[in-house]
């Protein structure tokens, strides 16, 4: 079996301000293959910014298992940090106006991180036009932000976090601010990106229709991995395609699963539920 690219095991995030002790994340499991495009949902608060800022090496995890391409995102160091974000991913921001500069081009903000990187001047230019290009956006390489739309900006930054041709990219909200058919734009934008550069995509959004558009939803409660939506192209036996979404509960290392709220309630399954193995399933009954 193949390693995933991305592997977080029981990951825990708590911050301290003062004697507070917020845990964002609470041992949340996570497990992505190379070349998957999935979808990132929960309610707001619910740990979403701070997984993906971990997994772009922006914070770092209190505890737990994450692994990126082979890189152990709770060890390394601060120098293997700095290759990591310049190598093997790119983010792109919630805030449109935070992933730009605002006195740079398009042309000059996509030629930054490959500045960084010390590649040359003439492999750079190529690049800048290859990726404004690709992301449709080659009629921005000499404005600045406020001279483009907001779609315009976040395809722009798309093409900065691709800019040194990452394994993964990260991408936080990055429709939330646009209107419905500008995110449409921005997110084929991500789909071309997945689908045609290979580039594995990890994005978080608000926006069901966006998570209705991709193959795994993973969602996010309490700063865990609560379930998963898979959908898959089915073909009927007139030829018809239709698409089927099937939902699971996620279980963690120890066998944790999470029991929907509706569940609960419909059986008043409370403290303790009795377990009992069947032969090719598993029963859960009220403690009655
Ligand atoms: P989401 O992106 O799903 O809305 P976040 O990851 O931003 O959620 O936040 C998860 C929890 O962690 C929230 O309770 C939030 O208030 C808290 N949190 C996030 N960042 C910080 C921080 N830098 N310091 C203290 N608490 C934080
Ligand atoms: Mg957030």
């Amino acid at each position: 079996m193949s390693q995933p690219l991305i592997a977080c095991e029981s990951l825990v995030r708590i911050y301290q301000t003062g004697s507070i002790e917020v845990q964002a994340l609470q041992g949340l499991d996570l497990h992505i293959d190379a070349g998957e495009m999935v979808a990132v949902v929960g309610a707001s608060g619910s740990g979403k910014s701070t997984l993906l800022s971990i997994l772009a090496g922006i914070d770092a995890p209190t505890a737990g298992r994450a692994h990126v391409d082979g890189w152990d995102l709770l060890s390394m160091t601060r120098g293997e940090r700095v290759r990591y974000r310049r190598q093997t991913v790119g983010f792109v921001r919630q805030q449109t106006a935070s992933n730009l500069v605002p006195y740079l081009t398009a042309a000059q903000v996509v030629d930054l991180p490959m500045t960084a990187a010390g590649r040359p001047r003439r492999e750079r230019r190529e690049r800048v036009g290859a990726l404004l290009e690709t992301l449709g956006v080659s009629d921005c390489a000499q404005r600045k932000p406020g001279q483009m739309s907001g779609g315009q900006q976040q395809r722009v930054a798309i093409a900065v976090a691709l800019a040194n041709e990452p394994r993964v990219l990260f991408a936080d909200e990055p429709t939330g601010e646009l209107d419905t058919a500008t995110s449409a734009q921005v997110f084929e934008a991500l789909r071309h990106v997945n689908r045609e550069l290979g580039v594995t995509v990890v994005v978080v959004t608000h926006d069901p229709e966006v998570s209705g558009q991709v193959e795994r939803t993973v969602a996010i409660r309490d700063g865990r991995t609560s379930s998963e939506v898979l959908r898959r192209t089915a073909t009927a036996e007139n030829g018809d395609t239709h698409v089927i979404a099937e939902e699971y509960a996620v279980m963690d290392r120890a066998g944790r699963v999470q029991v929907p709220r509706e569940y609960r309630e419909a059986l008043a399954l409370t403290r303790r539920v009795r377990l009992a193995l069947e032969a090719d399933h598993v029963t859960i009954k009220p403690d009655a």
